[in-house]
């Protein structure tokens, strides 16, 4: 939804300082010897990420009504403040991935998730941010995400719905370059 310049803005300093505390509480309840366990669970969940980016711009954004239209606008105005604000993203996160995890398994192992899945979404929206308002050097990482995310708002909606990665399209065959 369109949101005020500090709302925009306002992921970029919550979603760091919630994943430090939730990171350091999370080893700290895990331990020395769980620690990498912990890690390696993060991990999996910040690759885990590329997939929901996917499958949440493919068929949430572009499909489900009302956050269509949202998406819409975005793919028209693509530097107005148009986002998702950090209440929302953060109460979805907390009630569908860290709650349900930590009454299934311990807090150790949902904060392991959480921190995984906040981070890929920090850089998901870092990165989208910086490819509608950065000039990347040319042959560079964010040049091509750019250029592939072009495509995808000008020339076919059809492809490139990964943001921070390609790995997806080209799996499900929506990649165009
Ligand atoms: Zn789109
Ligand atoms: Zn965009």
């Amino acid at each position: 939804m369109q949101l005020g310049l500090i709302g925009y803005y306002s992921d970029f300093v919550v979603y760091p300082l919630v994943i430090a505390i939730l990171g350091v509480a999370g080893l700290i309840e895990a331990g020395e010897e769980s620690a990498p366990d912990w890690v390696g669970t993060m991990l999996i969940c910040l690759g885990l990420w590329t997939l929901i980016e996917y499958v949440l711009h493919r068929f949430v954004l572009h499909h489900v009504p009302w956050i269509r239209d949202l998406h819409d606008r975005h793919h028209v105005e693509e530097r107005s403040p148009v986002g998702t604000p950090t209440w929302l993203s953060l109460g979805v996160h907390a009630l569908v991935a860290f709650l349900p995890v930590w009454t299934v398994s311990d807090f150790a192992t949902a904060s392991a998730v959480s921190c995984g899945l906040m981070l890929g979404y920090l850089w998901y929206i870092s990165v989208h941010h910086m490819i509608h308002h950065w000039h990347p050097a040319h042959p560079s990482y964010l040049y091509t995400l750019k250029r592939r995310h072009a495509v995808h708002h000008h020339i076919d909606d059809n492809a490139n719905f990964g943001v921070t990665s390609i790995f997806w399209d080209r799996i499900f065959g929506t990649a165009r370059l």
